[in-house]
């Protein structure tokens, strides 16, 4: 075993026990870093696999019962497995896929095979945190997981940062210690595991599908197909194409201007570390690679700090006390105009703008940023409570992006809902009280929202 393992800041270990020295294999339970190649969670498994002279096995629990998925993420998701479980043969890596809870899956997996450690990838949701406490409990053996899925690692902040701002100056400080080249490790004891790759090797995940019980009403996109080589082809067209005009053409809606990676990184389909260090390393573009950074590391990596550190991320209360009061403070301010759940979600509300913004999510799985933000504010101005707006965004995002149910969603909402990162801006206004405001008139203005509305009409 390495000596360091639990020195490293990526690493929790989430029970007392020790590595088993009679144990038999090496678990890597994957659960948000589906990959196979630039993943520090699944390195770090082998090179302790490696260290012990043991075999790797990778472990996946398919929930059938995860509740805010459904057929769109599921297809992407399974897609993405598939590569996983094709580049894991190539490495003799048995890849076990299991229809089950994670916690009891797990559980039993591990009865039946006696390993000596378990590592899985850190993931700071709610639901995740449980299923950690739980496991810690029911595992026979140490049990840690890797925070694989940032640059930074979320350890080095104790507390929730108050805004991007405070974010921006800690973290520069660590970015270049974190910010490396990756090396995938290679493991070396996998003959042993000749027979158990032969008899439970799912080679297609996706033909699990139909024992899924998931929400079919929600269909899969064209627009987006899942895997790493997809999310790398994907990249390294928008560097070559795109990337000079980054900065100009990000706020633009109507033009393909941003990588629009995020469903990629919120599968763990790809290495944020991997992106941020091929866009660092890329020669001069000192405006554009500033900009993208910006968004890949600093206000990621603050939404993924906010979760982490406040379990109310979902809901207002997780939000700024200033924003609390001023919005209750507007609570009963009369509302010219009010929607209800299914006028939003059908697209049926008087803004043709707004409503692009809805079939775009719709119907393609993902939004541009800027109008994100639009469609947010517009929710709070059209509903009874802010409450209720937060839980109807909230919602929305989750069911139809294929990036929704992360970090980044539950704090965009947060932030155009509820001044989550952001300061209070005067005057006070109807509704919004000090929460920062968008127009339509001067939205509309800032880009070709014709153009927008006229793709999505
Ligand atoms: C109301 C609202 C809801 C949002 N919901 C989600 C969501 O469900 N999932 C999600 O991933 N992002 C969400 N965002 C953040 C952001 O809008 C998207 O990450 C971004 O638009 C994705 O497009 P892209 O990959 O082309 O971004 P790019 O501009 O190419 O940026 C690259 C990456 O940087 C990160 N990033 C960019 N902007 C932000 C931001 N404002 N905050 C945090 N990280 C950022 C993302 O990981 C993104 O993929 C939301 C923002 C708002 C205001």
């Amino acid at each position: 075993m390495s000596k360091n393992l639990y020195a490293n800041p990526r690493v929790t270990q989430h029970n007392r026990l020790p590595i088993k020295h009679d144990g038999q294999i090496v678990i890597y339970w994957m659960q948000r870093a589906q990959r196979i190649t630039n993943n520090h969670a699944l390195n770090l498994a082998i090179e302790q696999a490696n260290a012990l002279h043991l075999p790797l096995v990778v472990y996946f629990a398919l929930d059938p019962a995860f509740t805010s998925g459904n057929l769109r993420h599921l297809h992407f998701m399974l897609q993405g497995l598939d590569e996983v479980a094709s580049k894991a043969k190539d490495l003799k890596i048995p890849f076990i896929l299991d229809v089950t809870p994670p916690v009891s899956g797990l559980t039993k997996f591990s009865n039946q095979q006696n390993p000596a450690l378990i590592v899985g990838d850190e993931n700071p949701l709610n639901y995740a945190m449980q299923w950690r406490k739980d496991l810690a409990v029911t595992l026979s053996c140490s049990f840690v997981t890797v925070d694989a899925d940032v640059v930074v690692p979320t350890s080095l902040f104790f507390k929730e940062e108050y805004s991007a701002y405070t974010m921006r100056r800690k973290i520069k400080q660590w970015i270049p210690s974190f910010l490396q080249p990756m090396k995938d490790v290679v493991p070396v004891f996998q003959d042993k595991l000749a027979e158990l790759l032969q008899k439970r090797h799912v080679h297609r995940p996706s033909a699990l599908a139909d024992q899924l019980d998931v929400d079919s009403s929600v269909a899969p996109v064209v627009q987006f197909i899942g895997g790493t080589s997809q999310a790398t082809k994907r990249f390294r067209r928008f560097m070559k194409e795109t990337f000079a005009k980054y900065s100009h053409l990000r706020n633009k809606p109507e033009a393909e201007g941003t990588t629009r990676i995020s469903p990629y990184l919120h599968f763990g389909q790809v290495s944020v570390q991997q992106l941020a260090y091929d866009i660092q390393t890329t020669t001069g573009l000192v405006e554009a690679k500033e900009a993208l950074l910006e968004q890949l590391i600093v206000r990621r990596e603050v939404a993924i700090n906010y979760v982490t550190h406040n379990p109310l991320y979902d809901s207002l209360k997780g939000c700024h006390e200033w924003a609390q009061k001023s919005l209750n403070k507007h609570m009963s301010d009369l509302r010219p105009i009010v929607y209800l759940y299914e006028d939003f979600e059908q697209a049926n509300t008087h803004d043709p703008l707004w409503n692009a913004a809805q079939v775009q999510m719709v119907t393609e799985g993902w939004m541009h940023g800027y109008m994100r933000m639009y469609w947010a504010k517009k929710i709070l101005e059209w509903t009874e409570t802010p409450q209720e707006a937060f839980h109807i965004a909230i919602t929305l995002n989750d069911k139809y992006q294929l990036d929704g149910r992360d970090p980044n969603g539950y704090t965009g909402v947060a932030w155009a809902i509820g001044g989550k990162h952001d300061r209070p801006w005067g005057p006070e206004r109807q509704i919004f009280g000090l929460v920062r405001y968008m127009s339509y008139e001067s939205t509309r203005r800032k880009f070709k929202s014709k153009l927008y509305i006229q793709q999505y009409s």
